[in-house]
């Protein structure tokens, strides 16, 4: 068969509607062939989730806050209760409260770096240890990360700083869960425009950019981290673990393009 993930059941953490980078992995690994459960954040998103579960026929659809232990908890219970075992999970979940996606990094407040680190790093670290006990040989991890994490980018501020911890932790865990075969990656996703983006001041400034000064010169679609995301997250990927794979047209390689190109 030339289906990649026949046989695979995942968790899909992080879809908020048809526009989410959640959303572009879980159709690439549903149309080869995976199994899917979903969660969602709050009744509001589950009437946005539910309908696109529905479109894959995912038998597992279930509300999870990852700063509540016990929604934790509960979708794991839900998960070991239905399946007793997880190929894959997709991560695609990060915040900060807006008012600090403005202005300086510098006048980030206590209170919204540690829930933004909460939110943005620890989440997937839980979810790697909750979900390392019901894999085999095989299971893999993914995370979602930004630019932002190695070099300063306009508004990111704490969520840089966040995704630069997220990208350790994907080194850290990689380290901690290979002896069972377990591998943890993350894709770096060029700017797309989705509901966590509309928060980025200059969002658009953003896009415009990157279309401009990347070596493809064009943006990213969730399609285009959908399928980098089926490669790392099936047997296709089996020796890469560790890694933060760029989905940017390559615009993490440019210094300076040819002045031909490039904006004035
Ligand atoms: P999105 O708004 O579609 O997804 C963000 C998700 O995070 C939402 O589903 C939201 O419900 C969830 N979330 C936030 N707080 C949560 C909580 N406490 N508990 C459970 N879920 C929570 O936006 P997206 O752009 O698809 O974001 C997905 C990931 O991709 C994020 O980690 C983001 O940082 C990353 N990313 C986005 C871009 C971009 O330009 N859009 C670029 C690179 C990386």
């Amino acid at each position: 068969s030339t289906k990649l993930m026949a046989g695979k059941k995942g968790l899909i953490m992080g879809v908020a509607n048809d526009r989410s980078i959640a959303w572009g992995i879980a159709k690439a690994c549903a149309d080869h062939g995976a199994e899917l459960a979903f969660t969602y954040q709050g009744e509001a998103l589950e009437r946005r989730v539910r309908p696109l579960a529905d479109t894959v026929s995912a038998p597992i659809v279930a509300e999870c806050d990852v700063t509540s232990p016990d929604s934790m908890d509960a979708l794991f219970q839900t998960i070991s209760d239905t399946w007793g075992e997880l190929d894959f999970v997709v991560h695609a979940i990060a915040y900060s409260d807006k008012e600090e996606l403005k202005g300086k990094y510098v006048n980030t407040s206590r209170e919204n770096f540690l829930n933004s680190m909460d939110i943005s790093v620890f989440s997937f670290t839980d979810v790697a240890r909750r979900s390392a006990p019901l894999m085999k040989e095989g299971g893999s991890l993914l995370t979602l990360s930004y630019y932002g994490a190695e070099q300063v980018m306009p508004h990111y501020n704490v969520m840089g700083v966040a995704k630069a911890a997220l990208e350790a932790s994907v080194r850290y865990m990689a380290a901690d869960l290979g002896p069972d075969g377990i591998r943890v990656n993350a894709i770096s996703a060029g700017p797309i425009k989705t509901l966590a983006a509309s928060g980025i001041g200059d969002f658009r400034v953003i896009l415009k950019w990157n279309e401009l000064n990347s070596p493809l010169h064009r943006n990213v679609t969730i399609e285009d981290v959908g399928s980098s995301g089926l490669y790392l997250l099936s047997d296709l990927s089996r020796g890469v673990t560790g890694e933060v794979h760029h989905v940017d047209s390559g615009y993490h390689v440019v210094g300076m393009l040819a002045t031909d190109n490039a904006v004035p």
